[in-house]
């Protein structure tokens, strides 16, 4: 943290104790997890300069748009659309939280076996944690798996600020037209809190920004083909994660800043680890920053991450929006779509992630695949089984765990098994 901040965090109303514990405790973890890793690429300097400011430097800017009279909007999903968002003049922020931290407050108000995605969330806007929560104007919640549905009815009475989209669970025509109306009250819904009438121009111009974050995030995804892999997955991650917090502009400039020093590194055979590591794909739940544990455990194992088949990773990038629309009512139609495509394990039949997956570890020439369901995950924890069943001819190993560092002993010793077999 180059400056202080305290100031602003007392105004925001964070726990100035508890929250100096926190960064102590993040800033040690980064030390040790990141900045210890050898052959990282001069690109990964900024991604280490937003995290080291992820609490200070980004919260002025945000607050700082929010005094030009933009809103600033959380979200928990990638099926909220972050071009009707920036159409509206707003700024999108991802809200979910990969640390242990507020459990005990967290589960005043829910209980012990729910996720630690949704704890996390609760627990750091109960413990005083969060400046993101604190200057935001709306937060959006959806109707995804059952844990957030009702966690997002206690969060609303705790921040008064919750607005909720209804996601289908299937994906038939009569579920498209739920969500394509879903999509256009979100729209009214974004031109009432910002005052502003979203325009074709403003959907435009957004898409264009949105989808040009995709495409970085995608010229990544492919450099991690390349044997040996030009970045760790822990960098990468890194990558996917800031995608959800930084200014998308910047954002993608220093994303294809860093894709060209990577492609260099290509050209030249460097990489990050030897050409015939083991290469693995991790397949499942959301991996919320700072939720560095599996990738760490995995590459310090002695393989390396080439993939996150993960809403932080592959199925927030994945597919563009076409932008081929000439009224906002098409551009709308377009939206819904587009984000209807993302295979998550909330929707049922949800065939398309396992045939995703494959192609996946064709392109990405994996060697095996660890499927990772946060503990308290039903939809990801029932899918694996049918993603296995898919994958047959692939090297697969289940995994469950939460964000406590309990267990990091025991899932090393899996991990290490694991990639013994593929040896
Ligand atoms: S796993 Fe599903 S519910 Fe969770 S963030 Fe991703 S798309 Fe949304
Ligand atoms: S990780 Fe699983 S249980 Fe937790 S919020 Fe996401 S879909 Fe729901």
């Amino acid at each position: 943290m180059g400056k202080d901040y305290t100031e602003m965090w007392k105004g925001l109303g964070l726990n100035l104790e508890k929250h100096a514990g926190l960064l102590g405790v993040l800033s040690d973890a980064y030390k040790n997890i990141y900045l210890s890793q050898k052959e990282r690429p001069a690109g990964m300097g900024y991604f280490d300069f937003v995290i080291s400011e992820v609490h200070g430097q980004r919260i002025i800017e945000i607050l700082k748009a929010k005094k030009e009279g933009k809103k600033i909007i959380g979200t928990f999903c990638l099926y909220v659309p972050e071009e009707i968002i920036l159409a509206a003049d707003g700024v999108c922020i991802g809200l979910c939280a990969g640390a242990e931290v507020g459990t005990s407050e967290a589960e005043k108000f829910i209980p012990r076996n729910t996720c630690a995605l949704i704890k996390a969330f609760m627990g750091f806007k109960l413990a005083g944690l969060c400046p993101y929560v604190e200057s935001t104007d709306l937060i959006v919640g959806e109707t995804t798996c059952d844990g957030k549905k009702k966690a997002y009815e206690i969060f609303n009475e705790i921040t008064k600020k919750v607005y909720v989209m209804e996601i289908p669970n299937m994906k038939t025509e009569e579920d498209r037209k739920l969500w394509l109306n879903e999509v256009r009250k979100f729209k009214e819904k974004m031109e009432e809190i910002s005052g502003k009438k979203i325009t074709l121009n403003d959907l435009k111009k957004a898409s264009s920004t949105v989808n040009k974050k995709r495409e970085a995030l995608q010229r990544l995804s492919k450099l991690r083909s390349a044997d040996p892999a030009p970045i760790s997955g822990l960098d990468a991650l890194l990558v996917n994660q800031v995608a959800f917090y930084d200014d998308p502009l910047r954002f993608t400039e220093m994303t294809d800043r860093l894709c060209a020093e990577l492609e260099e590194r290509v050209k030249q055979g460097v990489g990050v680890t030897k050409k015939g590591t083991p290469r693995i794909i991790i397949s499942g739940s959301p991996i919320a920053i700072p939720n560095w544990k599996l990738h760490a455990v995995t590459e310090g194992s002695g393989a390396v991450v080439v993939g996150e088949e993960s809403c932080v990773g592959e199925r927030n990038h994945r597919e563009l929006l076409d932008e081929n629309f000439t009224t906002v009512d098409e551009a709308l139609g377009k939206i819904s779509s587009r984000y209807l495509t993302i295979d998550c394990a909330c929707f049922t039949p949800n065939n398309e992630r396992p045939d995703n997956i494959k192609s996946l570890v064709e392109r990405l020439g994996a060697d095996g695949i660890i499927h990772y369901s946060l503990q308290f995950c039903t939809p990801y924890m029932m899918e694996a089984y049918k993603v296995e069943k898919t994958l047959k001819s692939i090297p697969f190993m289940r995994l469950e765990t939460d964000y406590s560092m309990e267990d990091m002993g025991q899932i090393k010793t899996r991990v290490e098994a694991f990639l013994e077999t593929i040896r």
